[in-house]
């Protein structure tokens, strides 16, 4: 699988997004997406991902995270999948949802994660002790 660089994971979100998701930060963990869902619009040329269907991971990404989080005044929920499925099947054996979302309970963040494996089931040990929680399956 490739690494890619990533100077940052954490993305503030504002305005119309923050009101229409509910979220008020945005993580995608993962570039690119393997369940190839036609009606995908991550998929779409405005946003310039080469060989969507690829999956790659970010070079570093849990540590840029973990110091991005703690550096964060203001708490609130994090957004995960809206790119890229957190849980594709590498994540299985990778664990990086799984490493976030320790991070994000640990500094006291919520978390929305849009998914379409149940994979998600995992990480319910993580997930039942955080105190905002949004799982939304398509
Ligand atoms: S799961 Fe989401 S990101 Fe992945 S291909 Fe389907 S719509 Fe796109």
């Amino acid at each position: 699988m490739q690494v890619i660089k990533a100077k940052s994971i954490l993305q503030k979100v504002g305005g119309h997004s923050n009101q229409w998701f509910g979220i008020d930060y945005n993580i995608n963990l993962y570039k690119g997406c393997s369940h190839g869902c036609i009606y995908c619009d991550s998929r779409s040329s405005c946003y310039q991902i080469d060989h969507f269907d690829e999956v790659r991971i970010k070079d570093n990404e849990i540590a840029i995270l973990n110091k991005e989080l703690q550096s964060k005044k203001k708490k609130g929920v994090v957004g995960i999948g809206a790119m890229s499925d957190t849980y594709n099947p590498f994540e299985k054996n990778l664990e990086i949802t799984r490493q976030a979302l320790k991070l994000l309970q640990f500094y006291h963040f919520g978390v929305s994660i849009d998914t379409k494996s149940d994979l998600v089931v995992r990480d319910i040990d993580i997930l039942k002790q955080m105190k905002n929680v949004i799982i939304k399956f398509t």
